[in-house]
């Protein structure tokens, strides 16, 4: 990506000049990275990107929401899809309510204040979310992973992006449950 489609693509999304730079020197370093098909992840097989693992890409994705308010709106989507296609560091029950709540919020077009509701009356109660000690990578083939929504660093529509995982989720979940 050049400087100037990175100045196009920002104009407008509240990013400060220095910021900028620093996405900028950031972007440059990238550029020799990219996608590393060699090392995937055991559990949802992503490729690293930029030297980035499943977790960093995700950790990216989410501080680009600072700057979009539009991916903003898909955080429970972002932080739902990246948790159910890796199950390992969550107990099983958790993951299931995962899924059900996902399914529920996906099926009905629920808003951000209804899936909250969902979320915290079926995690009320229960004795733990994380698992005490991370259990053997869960394997699942899916049809689409976090690594095509960072895109190799590129915030340009990744809220569509996101909700394209979703979708994708949604259709392949009840072969998993
Ligand atoms: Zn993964």
């Amino acid at each position: 990506m050049n400087d100037v489609f990175l100045k196009v693509l920002f104009i407008g999304s509240g990013i400060t000049v220095n910021e900028l730079d620093k996405h900028m020197k950031k972007e440059a370093g990238r550029m020799n990275k990219a996608i590393n098909y060699s090392k995937s992840c055991p559990e949802c097989g992503a490729p690293e990107a930029n030297g980035l693992d499943c977790r960093g890409q995700l950790e990216e994705i989410l501080a680009w929401e600072q700057y979009s308010p539009e991916l903003a709106e898909q955080h429970f989507w972002t932080v739902a899809c990246f948790n159910i296609q890796h199950p390992s560091t969550i107990t099983d029950d958790s993951w299931r309510g995962l899924c059900a709540v996902f399914c529920e919020a996906y099926d009905e077009n629920l808003t951000v204040k209804d899936i909250r509701g969902q979320v915290s009356s079926r995690t009320e109660g229960a004795a733990r979310i994380k698992r005490g000690v991370a259990a053997k990578p869960i394997a699942r083939e899916w049809a689409m992973a976090i690594s095509e929504v960072y895109l190799a660093g590129e915030p340009k529509g990744a809220a569509d992006r996101v909700r394209a995982w979703s979708k994708v989720i949604r259709k392949q979940i009840e072969d998993f449950l």
